[in-house]
């Protein structure tokens, strides 16, 4: 096979190695994407797309369920649905698959070669590629890594049988009649609350203290609270040791030190994700690390010259927003311009039930730098819109300056909160002091004058509590 030579070679097709491509083909940069698998990487075969489509057919079916109850205020009589969760299954691929093509066929519009394979470093300017026809070399002037992350598998719960990760939790097409899920973090606790909704008796055990440790205990209250009301137990300070002898157990330990068996059909381990960057030749380049991620500095330049690396294979917060940004970036800075990571903010959203939204600093964390705030926080209940959704439970919170009112962090928990993430995240890019949220008109009855109310609060101003 003939030697490739270009000008990018971008490894992964995942959120930040597609973006990078595409804006590296608009600006009329010879590349060439690598991927092993699928286009869209992670979050568009195995992550975010699929899971929030079984987050949402699960919403609907529990919706339907709660109506058959006879339980609703709303005088609607249904009956008790059913689920064929191999037919959600085949909706969520089919969205998945239509996804695929778009991405081929975006970079195929930016003039993107695509070499389907999985990607082995020769030495920093040169890839081969195992291609289904044979052999691929691939000579670079700019390497951009992009080869995401993959599941953390516990020692002594190795995945296989009955222990699954996301990915396969995806796939199920039928409901576990008892999960248990280790890991009380994002996909433990949007996955865990999907299957609870489908009918499975859940169980989170979690090594921490609370659940979703990376927020603050007020904005996951109401979250621990439904997962109270739909049966989901969740154990604290407790921790997977293993599989029981007698099979169909998983041996956990608690707070006390004391060790109890879980009896589980599937046992889901969500503990984190690590990054993609063994077995592929990457090592042997001597990359500087930080952790178990590469070491990057704001322009995604690694320490070797000409290699780039972008996305979850950097390190926190691993999202996918995150991935494109630096993806679209790097593109640019290959291309000439002027760029560096100078973005205020990434928005961080949890999809449980009701979601989280988080945006900059909370008021703990601004105190801890020093900072003078002056917070202002609004809750749901006394929202109109809310009331008539029954999504009375959650607030918004606005975190400012005290000494010149710019907004420094926006926090908000609540039914549907998650579409009001790009509102957060604008106000922070933007530089909005309090007084331009609480000037601006919001629509109204929508969740959103939650938003401008919380603002109006942090001035001493609130009009409707
Ligand atoms: P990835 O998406 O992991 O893509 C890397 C690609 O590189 C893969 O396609 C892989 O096959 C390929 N690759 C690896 N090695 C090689 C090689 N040697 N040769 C060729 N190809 C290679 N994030 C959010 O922002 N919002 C969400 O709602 C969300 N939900 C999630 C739900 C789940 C269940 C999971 C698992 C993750 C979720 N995430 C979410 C995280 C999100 O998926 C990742 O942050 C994102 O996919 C990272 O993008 P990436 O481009 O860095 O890597
Ligand atoms: P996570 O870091 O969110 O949660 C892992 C949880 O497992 C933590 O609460 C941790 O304390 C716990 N834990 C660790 N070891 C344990 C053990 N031995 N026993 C019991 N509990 C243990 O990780 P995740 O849920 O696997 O998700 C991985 C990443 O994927 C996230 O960090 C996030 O970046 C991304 N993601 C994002 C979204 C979203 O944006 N909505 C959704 C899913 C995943």
């Amino acid at each position: 096979m003939k030697d490739i030579s270009c000008k990018l070679l971008v490894i992964g097709a995942g959120p930040g190695g597609y973006v990078c491509a595409i804006r590296a083909g608009q600006l009329g940069l010879d590349t060439v994407i690598v991927e092993e698998r699928k286009p869209g990487g992670t979050c568009l075969n195995v992550g975010c797309i699929p899971s929030k489509a079984l987050i949402h057919a699960a919403e609907e079916y529990d919706r339907i369920v709660h109506l058959a109850s006879g339980k609703n205020p709303f005088g609607i009589k249904a009956k008790k649905p059913e689920l064929d969760l191999s037919q959600t299954i085949a909706w969520k691929d089919n969205i998945v698959g239509r996804l695929n093509s778009g991405v081929s066929s975006l970079l195929k519009r930016a003039k993107v070669k695509m070499v389907q394979g999985r990607a082995r470093f020769r030495d920093g300017k040169t890839v081969e590629v195992e291609t289904e026809t044979g052999r691929q070399v691939i000579h670079a002037d700019n390497v951009v890594i992009a080869t995401g992350s993959a599941p953390v598998e516990l020692p002594n719960l190795p995945f296989g049988g009955s222990v699954i990760s996301s990915t396969e939790a995806l796939a199920l097409t039928s409901v576990p009649e008892r999960l248990v899920v280790v890991g009380g973090g994002y996909i433990g606790l949007e996955l865990g609350t999907a299957f609870a909704k489908m009918g499975a008796k859940v169980t989170v055990v979690e090594a921490q203290a609370r659940i979703l440790p990376q927020y603050d205990a007020e904005l996951t209250r109401p979250v621990a609270k439904r997962l109270q009301a739909l049966g989901i137990e969740v154990m604290t300070h407790a921790k997977a040791k293993g599989l029981a002898k007698a099979g169909g157990m998983l041996l956990v330990e608690t707070e006390s030190g004391s060790e109890v068996s879980l009896a589980a059909d599937k046992i889901l381990v969500t503990v984190g994700r690590r990054p993609v960057t063994q077995g592929w030749g990457m090592e042997e380049l001597v990359l500087d690390t930080d952790g178990p991620f590469i070491r990057i500095d704001e322009r995604c330049q690694t320490s070797m010259r000409g290699i780039y690396a972008i996305g979850d294979v950097t390190g926190e917060p691993m999202l996918a927003h995150r991935a494109m940004a630096q993806g679209e970036m790097v593109a640019e800075i290959i291309a000439g311009h002027k760029r560096a990571w100078d973005k205020r903010a990434i928005p961080a959203v949890c999809f449980t039930d009701p979601e989280i939204v988080a945006v900059g600093l909370t008021a703990d964390e601004a105190h801890k730098a020093g900072i003078e705030v002056r917070a202002g926080h609004f809750p749901f209940s006394a929202n109109g819109r809310a009331m008539t959704k029954l999504g009375e439970e959650g607030f918004v919170r606005v975190v400012a300056r005290a000494d010149n009112h710019l907004v420094l962090g926006i926090q908000a928990v609540g039914q549907g909160v998650s579409e009001l993430s790009a509102a957060f995240g604008l106000a922070l890019e933007m530089g909005a002091r309090i007084e331009d949220i609480a000037g601006t008109i919001h629509a109204h009855p929508t969740q959103g004058e939650a938003f401008q109310e919380g603002a109006l609060k942090a001035l001493g101003r609130e009009l409707h509590i």
